[in-house]
């Protein structure tokens, strides 16, 4: 059982004031962000950090990544409900959450079978539709492509060819670019069969994405 009580949904209330007070203007985005119990997906012994604007770790050396930046992906791919979204490392389990809250149909792929196991749970008790897939995300879900949107969060020296291939022509997909400790939010839409438009959209720091699987 996962509890949520006054004293989250406070803490939540805090840290949901702080991500629009950062510039996260889309309400669908923060009325998420207000509902999920960000704690359920990391350690119980981690309560303290869960609803503060932080990236913070989770299991395996990977991360759960700050709230801010999570509402800022998410605003950049512009989501509508309905659509088919591909999210490219499921880490948590938390990003895919306020994917599902709102209201896509969220497939998400992770390369460390622990996390992409125990995100499953959380999913299940908190009631969501996700589909989970144990992979290497640099190839996309080729059986289940094309997708409305792609989101990966974790740090790619460039977008993986399968994944702009399996973006619908208007679909926008969203990747942290870039080796190191420096990665630059791009915004990539298909605007035909072989064009893409890019844009920058300013600086993270995201875990770096690897091949094949753990
Ligand atoms: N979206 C996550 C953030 C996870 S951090 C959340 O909400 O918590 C990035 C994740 O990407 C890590 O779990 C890492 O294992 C995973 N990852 C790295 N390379 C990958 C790849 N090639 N395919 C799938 N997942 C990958």
């Amino acid at each position: 059982m996962i509890e949520d009580s006054f004293l989250h949904w406070g803490l939540r209330r805090k840290l949901v004031d702080q991500v629009k007070s950062k510039g996260i203007l889309d309400q669908r985005i923060l009325d998420a962000m207000l509902k999920i119990p960000r704690h359920a997906f990391m350690d119980s012994s981690f309560l303290k950090f869960a609803y503060q604007d932080q990236a913070f770790p989770i299991a395996s050396g990977q991360t759960i990544s700050q709230p801010y930046t999570v509402a800022f992906q998410t605003e950049l791919i512009k989501l509508e409900i309905h659509q088919k979204v591909l999210e490219v490392g499921t880490g948590s389990g938390y990003q895919a959450a306020i994917l599902a809250e709102l209201g896509a149909r969220v497939y998400t792929v992770e390369r460390i079978r622990k996390l992409y196991q125990e995100a499953q749970v959380i999913h299940r008790e908190l009631g969501y539709q996700v589909k989970f897939f144990l992979g290497d995300g640099n190839m996309g879900l080729p059986s289940y492509a094309p997708f409305d949107r792609i989101l990966i969060t974790a740090a790619t020296p460039s977008i993986p060819e399968a994944l702009k291939q399996q973006l619908i022509i208007g679909g926008i997909l969203v990747a942290p670019v870039g080796q190191g400790d420096n990665q630059i939010m791009t915004k990539c839409v298909r605007t035909g069969t072989d064009t893409f438009d890019i844009t920058t959209h300013g600086n993270f720091i995201f875990v770096p994405m690897k091949t094949g699987l753990e």
